[in-house]
């Protein structure tokens, strides 16, 4: 499959891991746009959110558990950071693998594009 991020979970092409375990993988995004800017990826290839239906739903509860302990992790827990999901191309959904954003370590403008 033609999928980078998928190539990434495989060990195909090089990425900063910083957490896996047998659901999701993370690691830091190639071009950070906060100190701490980490994507967190299901290991097996869903498209994007609207691929998401009631079997996947424990999934998306994983990352959203995984993106909290490494936020604590990555020391910025308590002071804020930021989850994002982008959808399809006027979502600014760039990979097609689904990946969920985790950023923080500085001040994160209050608006949302
Ligand atoms: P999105 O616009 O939501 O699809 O975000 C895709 C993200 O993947 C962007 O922030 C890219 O910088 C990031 N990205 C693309 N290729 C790689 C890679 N090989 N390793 C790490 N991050 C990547």
């Amino acid at each position: 499959m033609d999928c980078i991020f998928c190539k990434i979970v495989a060990g195909q092409i090089p990425s900063d891991v910083v957490y896996t375990d047998d659901r999701v993988i993370a690691f830091r995004d190639i071009n950070p746009m906060a100190p701490v800017h980490l994507l967190i990826i299901p290991r097996e290839h869903i498209v994007s959110l609207n691929d998401i239906t009631e079997r996947e739903t424990p999934l998306l509860g994983h990352m959203v558990q995984v993106s909290k302990q490494l936020a604590k992790q990555q020391g910025v827990g308590t002071k804020g950071y930021r989850v994002v999901i982008n959808c399809g191309s006027q979502g600014g959904q760039v990979v097609q693998h689904l990946h969920m954003h985790l950023l923080g370590g500085r001040e994160l403008s209050g608006g949302l594009g």
